[in-house]
């Protein structure tokens, strides 16, 4: 394969196929090609979304053991992180989307483990649908759902949801991936828009996998795909598989936008990184409370990074931030 041959079929707006896209993750992290994907994918981002990247911020209503089993995730209780279910009154939930609110965040993500009761969400989102202006996008990252359930959420106000298929889902989860496949139609027959990520990707994945990922997430056409990594929990068996490097989670999240048709503005990457910013994501996330990434019950105190943290990012690497509510949710 040509690189120029694959980059010169990027720039003329096609898709790269599942065979491209593999070559390209072979590329050395640090080779000259891999360096001229990350300015390929960063110029499409750019031109998609006017040169204007995105902050998106997100908090969490509970912290519980969770049964879901997942084996990247500091709630699952097989980790043993967090033994004690813990929970936000509604006045604390409307304290902290609003503080987002003001910061100027994009997007506001409400959270809850996957066994988190259902209509006790739906009430709390209301309280804080009620309490932000009406232009701002409120978004929900819950588990998986019915479409009578997603149709609730609807009504209930949010704009859309978070949901990924997670790599090497029901091997390295206990849940299903049907399941996973059937919630995101669900979410989208009810009228959200699903932002969704190819994570959380760890050194043991090929090549193949995170490709045929990069073609799933964009065969739902959503609102942002993207590439995360894991972040290793302390002392957990996965932590022993290792964590890739930032370099590497660039080269993935440039390949992968160039793997995303062009209806798919926004180009995500966690954790917030300028590597990422310059290889083309376009959109970061800050965090408060709770967070599946950190042992810290407030991730403010420890991993999570602030919407004006994330600006500053941003700004070192070149990009201007969106003022006003999401441009990749929103679009339709
Ligand atoms: S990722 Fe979600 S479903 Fe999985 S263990 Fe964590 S809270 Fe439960």
């Amino acid at each position: 394969m040509n690189i120029n041959y694959i980059l010169s079929k990027s720039k003329d707006g096609n898709i790269l196929s599942r065979e491209e896209l593999i070559y390209l993750l072979g590329l050395s992290p640090d080779s000259v090609e891999t360096y001229m994907v990350m300015a390929e994918a960063n110029r499409v981002s750019k031109e998609l979304s006017d040169g204007k990247a995105e902050v998106h911020a997100q908090f969490a209503v509970n912290i519980a053991p969770c049964n879901c089993g997942c084996l990247f995730c500091s709630f699952a209780k097989i980790n043993g992180v967090f033994t004690q279910s813990t929970e936000l009154s509604p006045e604390q939930a409307i304290s902290y989307a609003r503080q987002f609110e003001i910061d100027g965040a994009n997007a506001i993500f409400m959270m809850s483990t996957a066994q988190y009761p259902f209509e006790k969400f739906l009430e709390i989102s209301k309280e804080v649908k009620n309490s932000l202006k009406a232009t701002t996008t409120l978004i929900a990252n819950v588990g998986d759902q019915s479409l009578s359930n997603a149709v609730k959420l609807k009504e209930a106000g949010f704009t859309g949801v978070y949901h990924a298929l997670r790599l090497r889902e029901g091997i390295d989860t206990y849940l299903s991936l049907e399941a996973r496949k059937q919630s995101i139609l669900n979410f989208k027959e009810a009228g959200l828009e699903v932002g969704t990520c190819v994570e959380p990707i760890g050194a043991e994945h090929s090549n193949q996998e995170l490709a045929d990922m990069i073609e799933f997430t964009a065969s739902i056409n959503p609102a942002f795909s993207g590439a995360a990594r894991r972040i290793s929990i302390p002392n957990t068996a996965i932590a022993k598989r290792g964590m890739i490097s930032e370099l590497r989670m660039a080269q993935i999240v440039a390949v992968t936008r160039l793997g995303m048709p062009r209806s798919v503005k926004g180009n995500c990457t966690h954790e917030p990184c300028s590597l990422g910013a310059i290889a083309g994501a376009n959109l970061f996330w800050a965090e408060v409370g709770a967070n599946p990434r950190d042992i810290e019950a407030k991730t403010e105190d420890g991993r999570g990074e602030t919407v004006k943290s994330c600006c500053t990012i941003f700004q070192e690497s070149n990009w201007e931030v969106l003022s006003g509510k999401s441009c990749y949710y929103n679009h339709k």
